[in-house]
């Protein structure tokens, strides 16, 4: 008789269903992005405008109250080129992911880059959010289905490099 073999890890598959409460400041965000508007909140004290708004700034610990709508433009700040196929997305590798800082916002946000070259994404380019047609909005941050180039001229690292 052979000795049996340690079993020492097992598959199993595993899922889960929660619900998940927006909050205040999330809920406002959420119900912009289903009216094609993109809201943050300023900081009472520093000014920093988050988008998405968080309902409070990390830096100064203080509730963020004013809300600032700001435009689908940006900057590419930072970016990763994906080599690797994800489930979530239906879109062959490779593609870009960025960071993009709106205009008028002060915390960059990841979203996926297209129509263009994955290889010709860099930072400070200029960018704009490509929305969802106008029947399928809903208060979801999927409204926006990807950022795309813009003519313009790139950004200037200086108007960036403090928030990379
Ligand atoms: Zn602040």
């Amino acid at each position: 008789m052979s000795e049996a073999k340690p079993v020492r890890a097992i598959s199993t598959p595993i899922r889960l269903e929660y619900s998940y409460t927006a909050g205040r400041a999330s809920t406002r965000f959420l119900r912009g992005m289903a009216q094609g508007r993109i809201l943050g909140q300023r900081c009472p004290e520093c000014g920093k405008v988050y988008v998405p708004p968080r309902g409070s700034c990390a830096t100064c610990g203080v509730p963020t109250e004013e809300e600032v709508e700001v435009t689908g433009k940006g900057t590419v700040t930072t970016f990763c080129i994906v080599r690797i196929p994800s489930e979530n997305l239906s879109i062959p590798p490779p593609f870009t992911c960025a960071h993009i800082l709106l205009d008028g916002a002060d915390l960059p946000f990841f979203a996926l880059i297209q129509e263009c070259p994955f290889d010709q994404v860099r930072m400070g380019m200029r960018v704009e959010a490509v929305w969802v047609p106008k029947e399928e909005l809903g208060p979801t941050f999927e409204c926006i289905k990807h950022f795309r180039p813009i003519d313009e001229p790139d950004a200037a690292y200086e108007t960036y490099k403090e928030h990379l």
